[in-house]
């Protein structure tokens, strides 16, 4: 037997502030579909970061329509595993401790800018979403957080320096830091961290080989691999799927309420179909 053979451990990261849609389903049967092709493991992990958005009721129904379309999960918060918890809120303090690393070695830099990217940190910026102007650097020189004032803690990007990676699904990509985008949250002013981090640090810790995502996310992917470099971590494989576009080629959203899976079955549709 191959000794990799087994080794592959894929994730499914669903956040749980609304329901599922068709365009998570096709990401996670992706993600099945490769864990399989690899004998590997699969992970649920729930990205419930967001307190303020993200809702019990929503957690449920995520797992319910997870199952109900086929997927199933080696580890998770329903089931355990070694790498637990499974939940990002029950997390705080891995992160806390990589956001000390980053500090001791000067990645970070608290920024006292306001910014309504402050509060959209915590989510993953799809599609439209991270089309950020790339902020100014008005904070970059501080090294100290300012006595009285809130801050975020922001990662300095080298600037000017080329990001590649080779995607697996996608073939070769490459970003440039500081021009494609700029320093980034990694810690909210309300002690929330950014996904960015927080995705980083789980991936890495939960021992996943291969991240499978939406090609929306190709650039933070880029952001992660500075994160991963930062921290000593060693990154994953990414596999980014094309996304799923609706009939006047947007990215399907939550906002599609017909396309959520619990309206799909709602109205008889198979899972069989729906694949
Ligand atoms: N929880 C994130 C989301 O829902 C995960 C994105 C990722 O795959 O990194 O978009
Ligand atoms: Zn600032």
């Amino acid at each position: 037997m191959n000794p990799s053979e087994g080794s592959y451990r894929g994730r499914l990261a669903p956040s749980p502030t609304g329901y599922l849609h068709l365009g998570h389903a096709r990401t996670f049967w992706t993600a099945q579909q490769r864990a399989r092709a690899n004998q590997g493991t699969l992970i649920l992990r729930n990205d419930d970061l967001d307190g303020a958005r993200c809702r019990p009721e929503f957690v449920a129904a995520m797992l319910e329509d997870m199952r109900w379309f086929g997927l199933a999960w080696e580890e998770g918060p329903d089931c355990g595993g070694p790498h637990g918890p499974y939940a990002q809120s029950a997390r705080h303090e891995i992160y806390r401790h990589a956001l000390e690393q980053l500090r001791a070695g000067n990645f970070i830099y608290p920024c006292t800018c306001s910014r309504k990217d402050i509060q959209a940190a915590s989510r993953a910026p799809h599609a439209a979403e991270d089309d950020e102007p790339i902020y100014p650097g008005t904070c970059r020189h501080r090294t100290m957080a300012v006595a009285g004032q809130r801050y975020s803690w922001r990662f300095r990007v080298p600037d000017g320096e080329v990001i590649g990676f080779k995607d697996v699904n996608l073939g070769p990509q490459q970003f440039v830091a500081g021009r494609d985008f700029g320093d980034f949250i990694v810690w909210r002013h309300d002690d929330v961290p950014a996904y960015q981090l927080a995705c980083a640090v789980d991936d890495a810790a939960m021992g996943i080989t291969e991240v499978v995502r939406g090609a929306d996310l190709l650039m933070s992917t880029a952001r992660q691999l500075l994160l991963y470099r930062a921290l000593g971590l060693n990154p994953p494989g990414f596999y980014h799927c094309k996304l799923l576009l609706d009939e006047t080629g947007k990215r399907l959203a939550k906002r599609h309420d017909a396309l959520s899976l619990r309206a799909l079955r709602q109205a008889g549709k198979s899972p069989e179909l729906l694949r």
